[in-house]
């Protein structure tokens, strides 16, 4: 049931197909995002549609992909996608892709499509675990984002090392998993930035090694606002260990505490008081009872 917007119409959920020869399946091609409408006093409201569609628009350029619609279209397409699927609360996937108009390569010639799916989503993670935290791994899998330099795309083919560390931290009794970069730096998790709290300041990975997420952009705001100093700079892996409290920060996420990793217990091995006062702000952010 529902509808998603393909390609500029809003199709039937079940209509909303694309071919088995389609590109993208083949060769990994494609870009996304992942958004997330809250309720608010004033109704459903996206929060960071802009920035997210910014990010998606960046996507495609990186990966040489010509949008075929304007920023404003992307936006009012998932306003469309809440409002029409009567939707509260809704995860949003936009998605470029290529479609099955051509195989090979070159894909530079083909057509771009474009959709933008909305559902609701029960919460990623369980309240408890947004109070307790969450005990992480450090994967074998490293974040090499196809080739370092192309971080900054959400690309579709960014996420098999992200899917293989997730399943073996799962598997090995974690609930998410740390992912190093080539060099064996902290680089990010399968899918959120990762934070420490060091004598009482914030350390977060520089942006050579993980996505530029609008969350963690949003968190280093409100960082500051509470007159926290903040450092983006490489950050080692037994420097989570030590830290008074570490959490990672995702739109699915969206600001989770990690009480252990790798067996050692962070911090007092749960939420320190630096995460729940930004986890704090960041729900009121998104519920639109602060400024955004
Ligand atoms: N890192 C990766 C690899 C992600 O997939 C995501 C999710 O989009 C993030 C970080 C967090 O980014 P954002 O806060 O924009 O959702």
């Amino acid at each position: 049931d529902g509808v998603i917007w393909l390609d500029g119409e809003m199709v039937p959920w079940r209509e909303a197909k694309t071919h088995v020869l389609t590109h993208t399946l083949h060769y990994g091609l494609g870009c996304f995002e992942g958004v997330r409408a809250y309720n608010t006093a004033n109704g459903p409201a996206i929060f960071r549609l802009k920035e997210h569609t910014d990010r998606l628009f960046r996507s495609a350029h990186i990966l040489n992909m010509k949008m075929p619609f304007s920023k404003d279209e992307i936006n009012e397409a998932q306003c469309a996608a809440v409002r029409d699927n009567n939707l509260d609360e809704a995860y949003l996937r936009p998605m470029a892709f290529l479609g099955s108009e051509g195989m090979g390569l070159r894909a530079d010639n083909l057509k771009v499509h474009v959709m933008v799916a909305a559902w609701s989503w029960p919460s990623y993670m369980s309240p408890e675990a947004k109070e307790l935290g969450i005990k992480v791994r450090t994967s074998s899998y490293t974040r090499h984002h196809v080739n370092i330099t192309m971080c900054k795309a959400k690309a579709n083919g960014n996420y098999i090392n992200s899917m293989l560390a997730l399943n073996e931290a799962i598997s090995g009794g974690a609930e998410e998993a740390l992912m190093l970069d080539n060099e064996g730096y902290v680089a990010e998790g399968s899918g959120e930035n990762v934070f420490i709290i060091r004598d009482g300041v914030l350390h977060t990975p520089e942006l050579t090694s993980c996505l530029e997420g609008i969350t963690r952009a949003t968190i280093i705001d409100f960082a500051k606002d509470l007159g926290l100093q903040v450092k983006e700079r490489r950050i080692t892996r037994d420097e989570v260990y030590v830290a008074e409290e570490a959490f990672f920060t995702g739109t699915a996420a969206e600001v989770l505490p990690i009480r252990e990793l790798d067996g050692r217990a962070i911090g007092a091995g749960k939420r320190g008081p630096i995460t729940e006062k930004l986890q704090s702000m960041y729900f009121d952010a998104v519920k639109g009872k602060l400024a955004q």
